[in-house]
């Protein structure tokens, strides 16, 4: 069986050394911190355990201050903190739990009711992680295509806007390309929806594959995919999407058999623009290129232009 890791922090010596092979007698995997500061340096790493016992009086940061610090830190995951103590008067429980700690144990401890307490400590610990999973899987849901596992439509706007604003802010390219899938409905009316979305999803693996791993893709629409790359100047985004282009054609097997389908791509850069464009005028301009590809031909890459008028404000 796994150990569990559990951190604590005396600053006495001899009851840290006792508590520490108590423990570790009871299949702990025990770190160590002297006093108040090295249990804080510890809890401010992201593999340092989750269960915590704290002294309470230490020299520099006590155990409630530690408490304190990790619950003003809502950016680091959640620790179970027993607060350890020789003090009883009730006056001081009720200030270490509201310093943030979820227990309180009074020093000398007993074995038996120590050994409880972990245990309850670890089953909120395990209830907290599956909760944070189905958040997880939630969150997930919300902000994906069921069907592709790309971004959902809302998602990559949003990302968009995220993205759009680190430009202004760093000073630096962003390129967005919108993506439409040539004469997809005949796809859908000659072989039927389920082979439909296998093209689909075969068309967004394969944009997957080929963006960079910072670029960002999301279905905007039926057969629409909005596509954000940060950073990416104006020749190396006609590239990438060429790139794209070129994949997409590639003949699908499907279930229906070997299939081909292309994509029409509008591309607009933004570089070291004065001023922000708004995210929509960015997505218009793409999706005007996008409609111009279609009217060349399609299965081709056109590059769009954000109007003057756009680029204001
Ligand atoms: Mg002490």
């Amino acid at each position: 069986m796994d150990k569990t890791p559990i951190l604590i922090a005396e600053d006495d010596p001899m009851f840290r050394v006792l508590l520490q092979s108590w423990l570790e007698d009871r299949g702990y995997d025990v770190v160590v911190a002297e006093n108040g500061q090295q249990a804080w340096d510890q809890l401010q790493a992201e593999r340092s355990p989750k269960l915590v016992i704290l002294d309470w009086m230490m020299p520099g940061l006590s155990g409630p201050d530690v408490c304190r610090k990790l619950r003003s830190r809502t950016d680091l995951r959640y620790r179970y903190v027993l607060l350890l103590t020789a003090r009883s008067e009730k006056q001081d429980l009720v200030a270490g739990l509201e310093a943030g700690a979820d227990d309180y144990l009074s020093k000398p401890f007993d074995a038996l009711e120590l050994h409880a307490r972990l245990n309850v400590g670890r089953r909120i610990l395990e209830l907290q992680e599956q909760l944070l999973a189905a958040q997880e899987a939630l969150r997930f849901e919300a902000t994906h295509d069921g069907l592709t596992g790309v971004w959902n439509g809302g998602a990559i706007l949003q990302a968009l806007d995220r993205e759009l604003q680190r430009a202004g802010r760093m000073q630096t390219a962003l390129g967005i390309m919108m993506l439409d899938l040539d004469n997809f409905k005949q796809v859908n009316d000659v072989h039927g929806h389920l082979v439909g979305d296998e093209v689909l999803r075969t068309s967004a693996r394969r944009m997957s594959e080929t963006v960079r791993v910072y670029d960002l893709i999301g279905r905007y629409g039926g057969e629409e995919f909005l596509i954000v790359a940060p950073g990416s100047i104006a020749a190396a985004l006609q590239q990438q999407a060429e790139r794209i282009r070129a994949s997409i054609a590639e003949p699908i097997n499907s279930s229906a058999g070997m299939l081909r389908i292309s994509a029409s791509i509008g591309v607009v850069g933004i570089e070291g623009q004065r001023s922000l464009p708004e995210p929509h005028a960015l997505v218009r301009a793409a999706d005007q290129a996008m409609y111009r590809a279609k009217a060349k031909g399609k299965n081709r890459v056109e590059e769009g232009v954000l109007q003057e008028a756009e680029v204001g404000s």
